[in-house]
């Protein structure tokens, strides 16, 4: 080739190289190996250390401030929601600490966990399991939906919500237990926003060194399947199953609105298989708790969410 040729290939070239079609936008995913169990660990550490958190005590004031502070240092915008509800107490101030992802669309995905001890328990409860670990995890899987936000915002909201007064202090009803749960979705429905919420994935008991999830019945199918999926690909299939009863946790207010929602719970921590004996008790300790636990739930939930993310349950069948 003379130089001449050259120069005028290079002159035919030039205007294409400055109108390249733009690269295709790619979907917004997160990345389940970035899930870090040790790291999960070490929250869940320091969130123990906090001491009780009670609902309706100082300590659960406490560890509301922490969280919102934990999270506004990962870029999401922080919430603490301070609302005043009935309970066997008299009326009782409760505080729902809420992380915001925003996203291009309107939707909103919500993950979710409780924060707040089970009171009256003595021997100095940590409740390292319920709530201690899916608090720590799902303080990480905000912190690693942040960190991707940062660099692509996702299509959906994603709340990173920690729900106060779970716990019952007598037994369940209208003024007793699933108390913050049950506040969000009046404030969804208020807001005209319940039906934007394409699903609510909730995580409780999700530390146990022996994990075995015992997802309720009273999920919903379509997430139940997607799990199901996500542990495929984690290649833990075995350690998920379906539990033949329901449980009241609070995902239910959730479905009770119509929103899909499900419950990764394992509810078999115990001292031999097949028991739940170290539930609501003193045993219920951070030596029980595993990071391979923490991280297995971790990134399975990661692989639920992008399938949330990606498709939608609330689309029939
Ligand atoms: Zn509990």
């Amino acid at each position: 080739m003379n130089r001449n040729v050259l120069l005028m290939v290079l002159i035919l070239l030039a205007p294409l190289s400055g109108c390249r079609p733009a690269a295709q936008e790619s979907r917004f995913e997160l990345d389940a190996a970035q899930f870090d169990g040790q790291a999960a660990f070490a929250e869940l550490k320091r969130f123990v250390g906090l001491g009780a958190r009670d609902a309706g005590t100082p300590g659960a004031a406490n560890a509301a401030r922490y969280l919102h502070a934990r999270l506004k240092a990962s870029g999401l915008t922080m919430d603490i929601d301070e609302f005043v509800a009935p309970s066997p107490q008299g009326s009782t101030t409760f505080r729902n600490v809420i992380g915001r992802l925003p996203g291009t669309g309107s939707n909103l995905v919500i993950v979710a966990s409780h924060y707040d001890t089970k009171m009256g328990i003595g021997g100095e409860f940590q409740g390292a399991n319920d709530s201690g670990s899916s608090t720590a995890v799902v303080l990480e899987l905000a912190g690693l939906a942040a960190r991707a936000a940062a660099r692509q915002k996702p299509g959906d909201t994603l709340l990173f919500v920690f729900f106060d007064g779970e716990e019952c202090m007598e037994h369940y009803g209208a003024a007793d237990g699933l108390q913050g749960s049950r506040h969000f979705v009046k404030q969804l429905e208020r807001d005209g926003q319940a039906s934007l919420v394409k699903a609510m994935i909730l995580l409780d008991m999700v530390g146990d060194r022996h994990l075995t999830f015992t997802v309720p019945r009273n999920s919903s199918p379509k997430l139940m399947t997607w799990l199901f999926n996500a542990a495929r690909d984690e290649d833990v299939r075995s350690m998920f199953s379906l539990y033949p009863y329901e449980i009241g946790d609070d995902h239910d207010p959730f479905l009770r609105a119509g929103i899909p929602a499900i419950d990764l719970i394992d509810f078999l921590f115990g001292s031999s298989p097949g028991r739940n004996d170290y539930w609501h008790t003193p045993e219920d300790r951070i030596d029980k708790i595993s990071p391979e636990s923490l991280q297995i739930s971790g990134r399975v939930t990661v692989r639920l969410l992008n399938r949330v993310m990606e498709d939608d349950p609330r689309v029939q069948p």
